[in-house]
């Protein structure tokens, strides 16, 4: 072992690397809800490999930690949001953020995965050599210092948006506006709304969830949307489980609701697809119900497109629509021509007078949390990869990425593709290989966008994402049920991922 590095620290394993270089059989970036969840079945499968997950904030927890809005929660329900392996027990089945980042916590404490990550280690850029068989990684330190590190396998759990800022349509008077500007990925510790004039400016679910919250202290709060988001309100606690609790154990009403509602949001998205017209008048007699025969759903609540073109919006408890009610909130659908001293000048001529203006317009789409990947001396350039199963791309090997569903709940897919990895990694193990790679072998697939969803953050991202294909396996379901069939039971050795040996072969020659 002369030269070489002797073990740095637990779970780290010397190998043939530069002195001082650590060496992992797989490497997570991400310590998210996907990172934990991916760490729980990688160690539960294989309980000796050895892995670390690359955190490059200084908290677990990803999009529940950065995200500190008044009223901050999922617009998912958490029995589906919530890990497969972790009942979600709270009352609550839409939950605030605090609740989920506890959850996240909880689950690293209990299986021991907190002592595996590293903070403040943000993945720069990876290199995958062909003749080595594995990825080199540069990580940016807390202090700047670079130093590398080497994986077999790469997972990333980087979620899906640049962690450094959200995105903010740049608007003609900005730097006149005399009050704060504010937006949500950013909001300022002990921002003191009370008694304030509030502006929120977009329709999404980040401005349906700070709208009714915001209420509780501002004046008044204003939701100013260039055009609505079809808004469907949901009951906070899931009834089926409230019956259910006390009555069987625990693990198994998780179980039976998160089926529950895997079914009923399958059924609304198809029903939407299939019968958009009825659909919409369903959702748009719910929202009249709720606002009385005075309000004007058809010019605040009623989109241009059919429901599910882009995300619905679902608020617990119609707590918007309370909020409007009680005449604490209301709604304007109009365009910014400027913003002034004192607010916001709209195309109709109207004025909004505003303390706060919050600019919930949404996110910054980015793939691999920002991390170069590089293939044998080449930079991937993503948009011109195909995904496969959505989760790893054509001529990338032995990298993986997640992705939870545009339809459903991310953790959905998120754990089915750490499942997958598992089957993946120990078909390897079995047939002693050591790279996969997906390779688009037919001529007769189709490129096409990885979403169809007309979105603006999605639209935006075209020239990030990569494409799917017109066929399996690089067609995206965004489907759960065929999902759970093709990641569960599908055959690892598809034809399409080719498996090779290069260290056995190395080591073989001599
Ligand atoms: C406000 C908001 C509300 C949401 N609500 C829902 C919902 O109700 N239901 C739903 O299904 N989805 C929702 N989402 C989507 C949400 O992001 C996912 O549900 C889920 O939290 C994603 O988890 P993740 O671990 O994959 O990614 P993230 O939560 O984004 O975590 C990624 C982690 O990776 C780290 N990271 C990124 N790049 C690097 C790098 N290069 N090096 C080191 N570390 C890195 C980040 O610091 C972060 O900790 C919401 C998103 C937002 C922003």
């Amino acid at each position: 072992m002369g030269g070489m590095a002797t073990v740095v620290e637990e779970g780290a394993r010397v190998t043939g690397n530069e002195r001082g270089t650590e060496h992992f059989d797989v490497i997570l970036v991400g310590a998210g809800l996907s990172g934990i969840g991916a760490a729980y079945h990688l160690q539960k499968e294989f309980p000796k490999k050895n892995y670390v997950i690359l955190e490059g904030r200084k908290a677990m927890g990803g999009t529940w930690d950065l995200f500190r809005y008044p009223g901050i929660r999922s617009d998912s329900d958490m029995y589906t949001l919530g890990y497969r392996f972790r009942p979600w027990r709270e009352a609550k089945a839409i939950a605030d953020g605090p609740s989920i980042l506890n959850y996240i916590r909880e689950t690293a404490r209990e299986y021991g995965i907190d002592r595996k990550i590293r903070y403040g280690c943000r993945a720069k850029r990876a290199t995958w050599s062909a003749e080595a068989a594995k990825w080199t990684l540069e990580v940016a330190g807390d202090g700047g210092a670079t130093t590398r590190m080497t994986c077999d396998f790469l997972y990333m759990c980087s979620g899906y948006y640049d962690y450094a800022g959200g995105y903010m349509p740049g608007w003609p008077g900005m730097e006149r506006f005399g009050g704060t500007i504010v937006h949500p990925q950013k909001w300022p510790e002990g921002l003191d709304y009370t008694g304030k004039r509030v502006v929120v400016i977009g329709s999404g679910a980040t401005a349906v969830t700070l709208v009714p919250a915001m209420t509780d202290k501002a004046e008044h709060v204003v939701m100013l949307q260039r055009s609505p988001s079809y808004v469907l309100a949901l009951p906070g606690k899931d009834m089926v489980a409230e019956w259910l609790r006390g009555k069987v154990p625990a693990g198994l009403a998780y179980m039976i609701v998160r089926w529950k509602n895997v079914l009923v949001a399958m059924y609304l998205y198809q029903q939407s697809r299939k019968h958009p017209e009825k659909i919409k008048k369903w959702i748009l007699g719910l929202a009249k119900k709720s606002l009385g025969p005075n309000f004007d759903v058809a010019k605040h609540f009623t989109p241009r497109y059919n429901p599910w073109d882009q995300r619905l919006c679902f608020v617990p408890d119609e707590d918007l629509f309370r909020a409007i009610r009680s005449g604490k909130a209301s709604v304007v659908t109009d365009e910014i021509e400027t913003f002034t001293e004192k607010g916001l000048k709209l195309k109709s001529g109207e004025e909004l007078a505003a303390d706060i203006i919050v600019t919930a317009t949404g996110l910054k789409v980015q793939l691999m949390g920002g991390m170069e990947v590089w293939v044998d001396g080449k930079q991937i350039q993503f948009p011109k990869t195909l995904a496969y199963k959505g989760m790893m791309y054509s001529d990338v090997p032995n990298l993986v990425s997640t992705f939870g569903y545009t339809n459903a709940s991310w953790t959905l897919k998120a754990d089915l593709t750490a499942e997958y990895v598992c089957r993946l990694l120990k078909h390897m193990e079995a047939g002693h290989y050591d790279v996969c790679t997906p390779r688009k072998r037919e001529n007769n697939i189709q490129e096409e966008p990885a979403i169809d969803f007309s979105s603006g953050y999605i639209q935006r991202a075209m020239d990030v994402l990569p494409k799917q294909g017109s066929k399996r396996p690089w067609r995206l379901h965004q489907n759960y049920a065929l999902d759970l069939l093709e990641f569960r039971y599908s055959n690892v050795d598809d034809g399409t991922m080719e498996f090779s040996r290069v260290k056995k072969l190395a080591e073989a020659r001599g």
